[in-house]
């Protein structure tokens, strides 16, 4: 054991990380030059090619910065005229405020936090003004809430054929089941520190031709969110165009393997299983979930206080026990409580973490 007095991570970022994927950061620097850099860097483009079964039409960009920079790198890339911004909770509005400080047009679609957005609003709203970007969260990690991207982007691009389809998936990507393809999306992110389960520090967007080809068309991207400059370097030489991370790099190979390893459909079955087993176990002990039914998270389970218990209390002594979760995300502090069983997490662990909160509370 690295630390001895770690207390393991249940809330939904960070995650816990294997001890191999942290040592696999110990290893000597090379030069972000080297053929030996190239070699690591493509060989994880490649992997996660692998992994999200993703071919030509997509390129993916592991970028050293946490997943907030893809809310930027949207703003200054993806948008000519205006775009319409889907917010259901804290970090879907990050998304709606970081186009607004772009000095962007932006609508915002709002669904009050605990909902999920839905096809048909966002068709209403779309068919109200020319949008030429839609953005949407994935998995609203401040209240656990699920959205259908799915369904969303089928249903857009059905319309809407040209517009940027843009999904934060920060905290779902890696752990539930999405596929860009399945998704019809342009661009879809994710950070390191959640469901990939490494530190944070990277994060990867994949990105549709056509949104690279749009961005082409875009002045003022800047340099580090500049999306063409991004694909063109890995294009022409299979590295980044500024020094990355390096050592995280190494531990996003190493991980990557295990990932390849158990599989895409596996983890998502994992992850499905304690999700499950987390809903059953609040119904039984007389409590309810707080995002809208049918629509709850696979990474994250929001409960509601339905039991009002003190969740800091709950904490302190969980802590004891060398365990973590989390308190409610802003305005529901104390009102309601996550588990994020992301990364590593297994059915059986979930089960033990569920045990101590039952033999604290006295359930
Ligand atoms: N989007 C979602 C859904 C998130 O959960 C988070 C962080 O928790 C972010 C965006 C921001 O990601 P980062 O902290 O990696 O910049």
């Amino acid at each position: 054991m690295i630390h001895m007095t770690h207390k393991r991570l249940w809330i939904p970022g960070p995650v816990e990380v294997d001890e191999q994927h942290l040592l696999a950061q110990a290893k000597p620097m090379m030069g972000h030059r080297e053929a030996r850099f190239t070699d690591l860097y493509k060989g994880i483009t490649e992997k996660l090619k692998l992994f999200f079964e993703v071919g030509e039409d997509y390129h993916i960009i592991t970028h050293t910065a946490s997943g907030t920079i893809w809310m930027d790198i949207t703003g200054r890339n993806l948008i000519s005229n205006k775009a319409l911004s889907a917010t259901c909770g804290s970090f879907s509005e990050r998304m709606f405020k970081t186009l607004q400080n772009c000095d962007l047009n932006v609508d915002q679609i709002k669904e009050e936090w605990g909902k999920a957005t839905k096809p048909e609003a966002i068709l209403d709203a779309l068919s109200e003004d020319d949008y030429d970007a839609l953005t949407v969260v994935h998995n609203e990690t401040s209240t656990g809430v699920k959205n259908p991207t799915e369904a969303i982007g089928k249903a857009v691009k059905e319309e809407h054929p040209d517009i940027m389809y843009v999904i934060d998936a920060v905290s779902s990507l890696g752990g539930d089941l999405i596929l860009p393809e399945e998704n019809q999306v342009d661009l879809i992110f994710a950070s390191t520190q959640k469901a990939f389960a490494l530190p944070p520090g990277l994060s990867i967007g994949i990105i549709s031709d056509e949104a690279y080809q749009k961005a082409k068309t875009i002045s003022g991207r800047g340099r580090y969110t500049d999306l063409v400059g991004l694909v063109d370097y890995y294009k022409k030489k299979q590295q980044t165009p500024s020094t990355p991370a390096v050592s995280l790099l190494y531990a996003l190979d190493s991980r990557l393997d295990e990932m390849l390893e158990e599989g895409h459909r596996n983890i998502a079955k994992r992850h499905e299983e304690m999700a499950k087993y987390t809903r059953s176990w609040v119904e039984k002990h007389g409590m309810e979930m707080f995002p809208e039914k049918g629509y709850e998270s696979v990474t994250v389970s929001t409960i509601l206080n339905s039991l009002d218990k003190d969740i800091s209390a709950l904490n302190q002594e969980l802590a004891k026990r060398n365990l973590m979760l989390s308190n409610g995300y802003g305005p529901f502090k104390g009102k309601n409580f996550r588990i994020g069983h992301m990364g590593l997490w297994s059915l059986s662990d979930v089960k033990e973490l569920l045990w101590h909160i039952e033999e604290i509370w006295d359930l």
